[in-house]
């Protein structure tokens, strides 16, 4: 496409003149203005294209613009582009099967919502009625959305201005051996002392009083850390114990990220009684997402109504999308090749990033869902900008984003870290070419090394 900077002068001024974004203070923002996109890439009206290692908020699992999609799109548009959630509709029930048929286990009912944090609202108020217990359990490294229920149980520092005092939510650590809570030396001993705790936790907290304990089932913005061997067992084991209901959020690990249709199909056996999904259902074409329910909720709610409810619940334009994706995701083996990059290119591509950079800390992650832990001192693991910096205290990580940038890559940061999040269906040669630019922009951060 022609670069056209008049458009986007004019896109960027009604945006700055009238458009409110996430997160940000307003007038401290220049949001980039992109004329289009496409598979692993987008462009500005400048004529500069990125490749994008972020997959947007890490939902595009697909790319941009996958033509089945678009067309599946289409169709329903010209066929049935709305009706009330009150009703069978094709496109609804063909996703709630697809999606049904890859959840673990019995979570056979599907609750649609618009997005992530209203899966987890109304997973969260289900295990409330379910149990007529008051409580959920959540960790302090965790994001589970941006309304009222979804912020309080995120542990990120973005709660802290929404705060209500956390009414019904306690907090736990859990396990991350690099930065351990519990000073724990190998995996094992993070996992017996992460579990421990849990259990102080809720024997202490009562566990009459407790609802729900909500993890994600690899943490995603918090920073990617794939649970050591047993401890999901471990917490389902305490769940049983103690009569909670066991949610996992599979809102950014689900729908392939992790090399598996679900990040829970990695942990043999594992199943919980509720799991939320968002993003990677549908790439997010048309916002989607929802609850998978087990029979025992399910049944809860076979008499009495369930008290909740959207007016877009299975929206039939995002389910159609949702059906499109899945089926592509299946045809294509999208998932397959997401594990495979992982192994074979991404993970060995960061380690030898991390060999050559001394402010590489960390290397982590499976599938296309990796985080490099930025520090000034690997000895110490003294992160390169502290917790939640901003400002001039964040000025290395800026520095090494805007290295990304003018290397052709567009970066996913948070705090001290940044995710290699590429779609799934990246190609070998783009992921390559995204590794030789993540290699040029960690000299800028190497230039903070102590
Ligand atoms: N849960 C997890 C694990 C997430 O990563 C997110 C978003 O990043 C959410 C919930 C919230 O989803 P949404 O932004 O669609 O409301």
């Amino acid at each position: 496409p022609q670069p056209d900077p008049q458009l986007g002068a004019a896109v960027s001024a009604a945006d700055r003149a009238h458009v409110f974004h996430s997160w940000s203070a307003q007038e401290l923002i220049a949001p980039l203005a992109v004329a289009g996109a496409e598979g692993s890439y987008f462009w500005d009206y400048e004529g500069n294209r990125y490749l994008d290692f972020t997959s947007g908020l890490v939902y595009t699992n697909i790319g941009y613009q996958h033509p089945k999609v678009v067309a599946a799109i289409q169709e329903q548009a010209a066929t049935m582009t709305t009706f009330a959630p009150a009703f069978a509709l094709e496109a609804r029930s063909e996703a709630a099967r697809l999606i049904a048929e890859r959840t673990p286990g019995d979570l056979d009912k599907i609750f649609f919502t618009n997005g992530g944090a209203e899966a987890v609202e109304n997973a969260t108020r289900m295990a409330r009625l379910h149990t007529g217990r008051p409580k959920v359990l959540s960790a302090y490294r965790s994001y589970h959305g941006g309304t009222a229920a979804a912020i309080n149980l995120t542990g990120d520092p973005r709660r802290w201005p929404s705060d209500n005092g956390s009414a019904g939510v306690v907090r736990f650590w859990a396990p991350f051996l690099y930065r351990s809570p519990f000073h724990s030396e190998n995996e094992v001993q993070e996992c017996e002392r992460a579990l421990q705790h849990l259990e102080d936790t809720l024997v202490f907290e009562g566990p009459g009083t407790i609802a729900a304990i909500i993890l994600e089932t690899v943490p995603g913005t918090a920073g990617i850390m794939t649970p050591p061997p047993g401890y999901l067992a471990g917490v389902r084991e305490l769940c049983d114990r103690y009569g909670i209901v066991f949610i996992l959020d599979e809102v950014m690990a689900g729908f392939g990220r992790t090399g598996a249709w679900f990040a829970v199909d990695h942990f043999d056996g594992v199943v919980p009684d509720l799991m939320t999904f968002a993003k990677g259902v549908n790439s997010g074409y048309v916002p989607l997402g929802g609850v998978a329910i087990s029979g025992a909720v399910a049944e809860t709610f076979a008499k009495r109504p369930y008290p909740g409810g959207l007016t877009y619940s299975g929206h039939p334009l995002a389910c159609a999308a949702a059906v499109a994706t899945i089926n592509v995701m299946a045809e294509e083996g999208v998932v397959e090749h997401a594990a495979r990059m992982g192994a074979d290119v991404i993970g060995p591509g960061l380690r030898d990033l991390a060999e050559r950079h001394p402010s590489v800390g960390e290397v982590r992650g499976l599938g296309m869902f990796w985080a490099l832990e930025l520090v000034r001192d690997r000895e110490t693991r003294e992160p390169l900008v502290p917790y939640n910096a901003s400002g001039e205290a964040n000025a290395p990580m800026a520095a090494f984003a805007a290295a990304a940038k003018e290397n052709g890559l567009w970066p996913f940061v948070n705090m001290n870290r940044t995710h290699v999040v590429p779609p799934c269906n990246i190609s070998e040669a783009e992921a390559k070419d995204g590794l030789a630019a993540l290699d040029a922009a960690l000299d800028a951060a190497d230039a903070h090394v102590a």
